[in-house]
């Protein structure tokens, strides 16, 4: 079985299916895209595999390594193995990026920081000593939060536009990253509303309107999102 599971999930806020009966899988070893515009539900898809409070299913279910996680608790679903990277990272006063680094992967030396700064492209002789702090940009904070992920080496690691506001040039290594992971066994599963990055992908999903539209090559998947995304537009008409 994969490793990843999401069959025919819903979910309601404030009077509106947000999720609309999603299904799709990931595999151990891989990267699975899923792409979509603005609004069409890939936060709300990441915050419900993960277990938040308020994002609980109406119905479907979610497996994971093959078990049944669709009612454990964050902590439950962070002990087997998965891990968000969050779309807008938290940001911690006085805590430096050395010991936030040492902080999510329990054991990690001071080479092995310094190399996961290194992957995504910052000094570790400038960045270790830096704070979590409003003093980062947005796109330094993502690639801080993506060391992290790298270090800690979950199971699988959900990322929420890991693109956001890092630029073109440095998004290519960032997509190493996940490269490395995804050679070492472990599951990726990108959020992204880019076809550039779901093109990038082993595989991937259209979403639209809280449902999964298509599901195929990343390469498939791209040239529909760019040709006209017919089934998004079907989608809204059905009030999906
Ligand atoms: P994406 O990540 O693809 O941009 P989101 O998952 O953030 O999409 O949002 C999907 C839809 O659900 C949007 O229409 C959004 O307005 C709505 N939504 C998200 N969170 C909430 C919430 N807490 N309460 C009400 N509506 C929400
Ligand atoms: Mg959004
Ligand atoms: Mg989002």
């Amino acid at each position: 079985s994969a490793l990843l599971e999401v069959e025919g999930i819903s979910v309601v806020r404030e009077g509106k299916k947000i999720l609309n009966r999603l299904s799709l899988k990931a595999e151990a070893g891989q990267i699975t895209g899923v792409l979509g515009r603005n609004g069409a539900g890939k936060s709300s898809l990441a915050y419900a595999v993960m277990g938040l409070a308020n994002y609980r299913p109406l119905e479907g279910r979610i497996r994971f390594l093959g078990k049944e996680i669709t009612d454990l608790s964050i902590t439950e679903r962070g002990k087997a193995g998965l891990t968000l990277a969050w779309q807008h990272p938290a940001r911690y006063e006085g805590v430096s990026v050395r010991d936030y680094l040492r902080l999510s992967s329990k054991g990690a030396g001071e080479k092995d920081l310094a190399s996961a700064l290194s992957l995504v492209l910052l000094d570790p002789k400038v960045y270790l000593e830096r704070m979590v702090d409003k003093n980062l940009s947005g796109g330094e904070r993502k690639r801080i939060e993506l060391a992290s992920v790298y270090l800690m080496k979950p199971r699988l690691s959900i990322l929420d536009e890991p693109d956001s506001g890092v630029d073109l040039l440095a998004l290519g290594e960032i997509m190493q990253v996940f490269r490395l992971l995804a050679r070492e066994g472990h599951g990726v599963l990108i959020i992204t509303h880019r076809e550039d990055v779901a093109a990038q992908c082993d595989r991937s999903y259209l979403m639209c309107s809280g449902a999964v539209v298509l599901e195929g090559s990343a390469e498939a998947v791209k040239r529909y999102f760019l040709s006209q995304c017919e089934p998004c537009q079907e989608a809204v008409a059905l009030g999906m």
